[in-house]
């Protein structure tokens, strides 16, 4: 599942900032067709050709996993959820089996939205918000500093897992980089947030912070998604490693469910300070 380092490398290989992938930035929108009426959250499928068609793309931004594609009035928001892909291809290709959204443009270019398990989601809206509006902080926003970060954390009872990846808490962290930032952090997954010292607090928002631009510089991770050239699943410190030494002390990693999700940690360098593990 794509998480804010993928959905960065989209943005910018759609923005044509990798080599040979061509920028949609510019680009004027002549025909739209959605393929799964479910793909399209907002508005009606009537009005969202009618709308879209004529405007033009001027940037791409991102919050959190979302993809925001800023059009002359409005702004298209994509959400990837568990498989979405958008790529860029020409109009003669013929149409795949997954193809949800494809927007014509005016260069005989078409951006593509791909998505095999159909949980992608998109809105075509005038105020972003309308969307976004309950996101938690994006984690390089400079307003969120290792103080609120701690108030943020005490002010909740929760552990500390499904809490970085609750997305009204912070946006855009998963399950991948929440292990990978838990372990980087010396942190048990399982502590309670309202138990955090002010030097854990500071250690999770650096450690958030690296593996999120670790994870940009390598261009993502391609596990359970598709490859878009990321190798930042060689380098995981124990997502999926499970059995194997901690790169630290040697300890076997680890693996317990948490909210339904594989959880992966140290045991020996993530010890709980309230007494968990
Ligand atoms: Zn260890």
């Amino acid at each position: 599942m794509p998480e804010l380092p993928e959905v960065e490398t989209i943005r910018r290989t759609l923005l044509g900032e990798k080599a040979g992938a061509p920028s949609i930035r510019g680009l004027t929108i002549n025909g739209a067709i959605i393929f799964w009426e479910r793909t399209l959250d907002i508005p009606s499928l009537e009005e969202f050709g009618l709308r879209i068609v004529g405007q033009q793309v001027k940037d791409i931004g991102r919050r959190g996993k979302y993809m925001l594609v800023r059009l002359t009035d409005d702004t298209l928001i994509i959400h990837l959820r568990m498989s979405g892909d958008l790529w860029v291809e020409g109009q003669d290709l013929s149409l795949g089996q997954h193809y949800r959204m494809v927007l014509n443009f005016d260069n005989g270019s078409r951006l593509v939205f791909n998505d095999a398990r159909k949980f992608g989601r998109v809105w075509l809206v005038s105020d972003p918000e309308q969307v976004l509006g309950k996101l938690g902080p994006e984690p390089f926003d400079p307003a969120l500093n290792e103080q609120n970060f701690y108030e943020s954390l005490r002010s909740r009872r929760r552990q500390l897992k499904p809490l970085l990846m609750d997305q009204t808490f912070i946006a855009g962290v998963g399950n991948i980089y929440a292990d990978e930032a838990l372990y980087r952090a010396r942190l048990h997954p399982l502590q309670l947030s309202s138990r955090v010292t002010q030097g854990d607090a500071a250690r999770l928002l650096e450690s958030i912070r690296a593996v999120l631009q670790e994870g940009i510089e390598r261009h993502g991770a391609s596990i359970d998604w598709i490859y878009r050239g990321g190798d930042f699943q060689n380098y995981f410190g124990v997502y999926r490693r499970t059995g194997e030494p901690c790169w630290n002390c040697g300890t076997p990693i680890a693996r317990i469910t948490v909210g339904q999700r594989g959880t992966h940690f140290c045991p020996t360098c993530q010890k709980g300070n309230d007494g968990t593990a």
